[in-house]
This record gives C-alpha cells, sequence and structure tokens, in this order.
C-alpha cells in the first residue's frame, strides 16, 4: 500500500555559503525521499532558506546593502548547490515568500485562538548609546549554564538554546555598551505548558530518534521549557498578524520551523492533496534531517508548535540529527576559516563521488573528520575500485571479445538469493535512517559481484566452458543491473549511466530487475574516474 511521507531538510540560514556540515546534516533526507520514491510512495520533501533574523541585518548593514539582497544571494547559491548534487527536493522554497508569510500568520492566529500566545509587558534590554531594543542575538554575554561566552539566543560553547534574560554581564553586541532595560509588549508562545507531553514523545520516540536527539532533547527538558518570545523589535521579518504589534515582526525561531509546514502545503495543494489529511496522526511517516545544534528545534519546538496548533498532527517520527564534520580534529567555524564549501567540493568532485563519501564517512553516529586526502582515497578505493570495477572488467571484456553481447543463460540462484535480500536489508536501514549502514550494504553487494567474477573466472570459462561464461556473464549483467537500483537513492546519476549502458528504459524503482533476452552493451565510458591527490594550493 502507498504510504504518506513527509520530509523536511533544515533550512539553511541565507548569511554564509554552505559547507561540508550542512552536507553532512541535509543529505540523508535526500536519499530516505529518494528511496520512498522508488518505492512508489507519497512523498513530500521540502526545505527553505531561512531569510529573516538579526545575523542577516547585521550582515547587510555591514556590507551597505538590504536584507532582502543578502538573503536573495544566499538563497539562490544554496538552490544552485543543491541543484548541482542533485538534491529532489519536491518544494526549495525561502521564507521571504509571501505564502510563507501568510500561512504562518494563519497558524499564529491558530496558536493564539487554542491559548498558546498571550501578551507580556515586559522590560527589555535596551542600548543607550544605539537607542534600540536589542534582539537576543544582538546581545552578547556570559553563559549561565557553562559560564562560555553566548549570544542572547544560544550558547556556543554549551549549545544550549538561551533566553537573552538568563545572560549574565549583557552587553549590546553592535557598540559594546552595557544594556539596560525598558518596558516593552511582546507576544509570548506558552512553550512551558509542553514539558509533560515532550516527555511523553521522547518515551514513545525512544527507538525511532537518533541517540543524540534523544540525549540533547533530555538535557533541554532538564532546563525546564521557558515561554518564549514570539515578537520582536525588528524591521526585517513577517509582520504579525494581531493589532498593536505594528512595529514587531514574527521571531525567525517560529516563522522558520513553521516553513515545513508552508512548504508541505504548497506542495500538497499542487498534487490535490488535503495536507491536513496527509499529515495527521497515523496517515504519516516523517523524517526532520539536521545537524546536531538544530535538534531542540525539531524535537522541542516544533512539536510543541504542532501539538497548539492541532493536537492531530503527526508528530516528528524520525530525526535525523547528524554529528559534527572537522577539519583536523577541530570543529569547523568561520572564525577558524577552516571551512570547506560546498562550492569547493563541487570545483573539485563529481557529484555523486561526494554523495557516496558523505554518506559513507559522514557524521552519523560520531563526530567525523574530513580530509581532502581521504575523500580521494574512498573515492578511489570504493567508487572505482569496487563498483566502477565490476562493471568496467566485466563490460570491457564483453565488448572486447563478443562484440558488447551479453547471451540470455541462467542467472545464478544464489545470487538472485542475494540480491533479493539486499534489497530488503537496504530498504529497512533507509526506513530507519541507517544510511551508511545501508550503504555499506549495497557496497557489499558488489563486493559479492566482484568475488563471484573472480571464483568464476570468465577469461578461462570463455575458452573452456562457454555456457559456463554465458552464465558468468548473465548473472554479473543482472547485478549490475540491480545495482543501478539499490544504489539510485545515493548516486542517481551513476545509476542512471549504468541503465544507459544496458539500455534498461525503466526508470529506477525498488524492485528487482530480471532481465530477458540477449543484452547489448551500449557505451564503454567509465562510470567513474580514479582521482590524483590535489598538489598543495
Ligand atoms: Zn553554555
Ligand atoms: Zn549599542
Amino acid at each position: 500500500m502507498k504510504k504518506n511521507i513527509f520530509i523536511g531538510g533544515a533550512w539553511p540560514y541565507a548569511n554564509n555559503s554552505l559547507h561540508v556540515g550542512h552536507l553532512a546534516a541535509l543529505l540523508p533526507g535526500d536519499i530516505i525521499a529518494r528511496y520512498y520514491r522508488l518505492k512508489g510512495d507519497e512523498v513530500i520533501y521540502v526545505s527553505g532558506t531561512d531569510s529573516h533574523g538579526t545575523p542577516i541585518t547585521v550582515r547587510a548593514k555591514k556590507d551597505n546593502v538590504s536584507p532582502k539582497d543578502i538573503a536573495t544571494h544566499y538563497h539562490n547559491e544554496f538552490k544552485k548547490n543543491f541543484e548541482d548534487l542533485d538534491f529532489s527536493y519536491d518544494l526549495y522554497t525561502s521564507t521571504m515568500t509571501s505564502q510563507h508569510a501568510s500561512i504562518v500568520q494563519n497558524y499564529l492566529k491558530t496558536i493564539r485562538d487554542n491559548g498558546y500566545i498571550y501578551e507580556k509587558t515586559e522590560l527589555q534590554d535596551y542600548c543607550p548609546k544605539c537607542q534600540n531594543y536589542l534582539s537576543d542575538r544582538e546581545i552578547i554575554g556570559v553563559c549561565p549554564h557553562c559560564g562560555g561566552t553566548a549570544k542572547g539566543d544560544q550558547c556556543d560553547s554549551c549549545l544550549a538554546t538561551l533566553n537573552a534574560n538568563e545572560l549574565l554581564n549583557k552587553k549590546c553586541s553592535i557598540c559594546g555598551t552595557a544594556t539596560i532595560e525598558k518596558p516593552n509588549v511582546h507576544l509570548y508562545f506558552s512553550l512551558s505548558k509542553f514539558q509533560n507531553k515532550i516527555d511523553s514523545l521522547i518515551e514513545k520516540r525512544s527507538k525511532q530518534w537518533r541517540n543524540n536527539a534523544i540525549c540533547e532533547t533530555k538535557k533541554f527538558l532538564e532546563m525546564g521549557l521557558i515561554d518564549r518570545a514570539v515578537t520582536r523589535q525588528l524591521d526585517w521579518g513577517i509582520e504579525v498578524p494581531f493589532q498593536g504589534f505594528e512595529d514587531k515582526k514574527v521571531y525567525v525561531w517560529i516563522e522558520a520551523v513553521l516553513g515545513y509546514l508552508t512548504a508541505g502545503e504548497q506542495v500538497a495543494q499542487s498534487r490535490g492533496i488535503d495536507f491536513k489529511e496527509f499529515l495527521k496522526d497515523g496517515n504519516v511517516i516523517s523524517y526532520y534531517a539536521h545537524g546536531k545544534d538544530n535538534i531542540p528545534f525539531h524535537t522541542v519546538i516544533f512539536p510543541s508548535l504542532l501539538m497548539a496548533i492541532d493536537n492531530k498532527i503527526n508528530l516528528p517520527d524520525y530525526i535525523i540529527s547528524c554529528e559534527y564534520v572537522n577539519m583536523n580534529n577541530e570543529k569547523m567555524s568561520k572564525s577558524k576559516g577552516n571551512l570547506i564549501s560546498i562550492n569547493k567540493l563541487l570545483s573539485m568532485f563529481p557529484k555523486d563521488s561526494i554523495r557516496y563519501y558523505m554518506i559513507s564517512n559522514g557524521p552519523e553516529n560520531k563526530d567525523v573528520n574530513f580530509s581532502i586526502d581521504n575523500f580521494v582515497l574512498v573515492h578511489n578505493k570504493f567508487l572505482v575500485g569496487v563498483l566502477g570495477n565490476f562493471v568496467n572488467r566485466n563490460f570491457s571484456y564483453l565488448n572486447k571479445k563478443f562484440g558488447g553481447v551479453i547471451k540470455e543463460a541462467k542467472i545464478d540462484e544464489e545470487i538472485v538469493k542475494l540480491t533479493k535480500e539486499t534489497y530488503d536489508e537496504v530498504a529497512t536501514l533507509i526506513e530507519q535512517g541507517k544510511l551508511k549502514l545501508a550503504l555499506d550494504t549495497a557496497i557489499n553487494y558488489v563486493n559479492m559481484g566482484n568475488k563471484y567474477y573472480n571464483e568464476n573466472e570468465p577469461w578461462n570459462q570463455a575458452v573452456n566452458d562457454i555456457e559456463g561464461f554465458y552464465n558468468t556473464s548473465y548473472t554479473c549483467a543482472y547485478m549490475i543491473a540491480n545495482i543501478s537500483n539499490i544504489f539510485a537513492p545515493f548516486i542517481p546519476e551513476t545509476c542512471q549511466k549504468i541503465k544507459d549502458k544496458l539500455a534498461i528504459k525503466d526508470q529506477a524503482s525498488w524492485e528487482e530487475i530480471k532481465l530477458k533476452g540477449d543484452l547489448k552493451i551500449c557505451n564503454n565510458d567509465l562510470l567513474f574516474e580514479r582521482l590524483q591527490l590535489p598538489t598543495n594550493d
């Protein structure tokens, strides 16, 4: 039966180029989406650019352009990056669109009608020198949990999500003046009312959420959930849909995370699907792919908002939260200058090598070290040495000695069994979000192909046992055809090339390909070229 699958990729923030860390966090979403589509399920896979908030306004001020210019520039860059890497979003949008704004405004009205948004007059941090109320991010200070330097919304040292009021020794991040407090009216979201509900959600999802998601969420709950401001004093953002708040904007944390709903709704609408029904608990399986630092937003804040909107909505089933990609055992950061951007990666390597590497050596369960040397090694060892080699050794021999014709013959029964098992195993692992193991299983299938080839020695069979040679070749062709399905979620371009070689007309699917009749190899192109280590630049 056709299933509903909802996949949300985290919304990258539009004030800097994407780097390998983003890619590691987001690529799993695409693998999962491609797999379910191959199975024939109804997939809605969305993401977009997070385009509002202070870092963009700060950056715009610095560059002397408008916030919209900054956000548009990065949105276009992100979009191109994702296209270049074959991401298959059903919609990659931006929080700047009018559709997003109006759907967010409707949700805010619903949340307020349901009693989870209230007004509060409070003293707000004010910079007497800049003559401005300061947003959380415009305040710097000392983290109350770890004593490290923190911004008003999150501590960079211990990752605690903060409220600016918790910070010690507060200063204006723009001019460095100590802040004073002045009264201001804001809207608040009653996050504190969801403490117990999130607690029981963790219980329910204990087998589906990744370990880091469970741990980070528990840590977050232990600190106690605190109501969060919905509005902020800023020019750049979505209008607050309530009277008396014309001088404020919707806080970026609430509208960006609601982007999953606003984007999903647009896709559903374009297909004539009732999104509310689609996303109803029990009707859908949902996945959310992002990095470790984004966990509380997806396991606490987003589910609380969903419950505040409608308690029948599905809450995140699978949290696909990756760990960090480090450079030389150091956390990557702009200030350290050790970021490798996606632009740079794409200028050096084929997209399928990037996709393969970021899953096989990605930070699925623990931090990983990224290095170009290791990248080249993995590409040469697995893509050239295992996968490319299996296809190439078969086809080049058949081209040379048999005019590229693969005669219909008997397919080894053990191999058929292995093939079916591989489909099942890879499927189960992908559905559980265990992509690294899924890819290992797929590569092991090719290893078995190479082993089968070596054991049968078709180059000898061709001389001594022509029936045996036809069987071996046809069995290998059968494996190669099925490789083009099994690897399709991971390296789609390569899989299409394999299909082209064998003139397989059918699109990829999650079903065993059964060969019929003689086959003709259509081209001699190598699937992968061996890479050289780059010389120092
Ligand atoms: Zn801290
Ligand atoms: Zn100031």
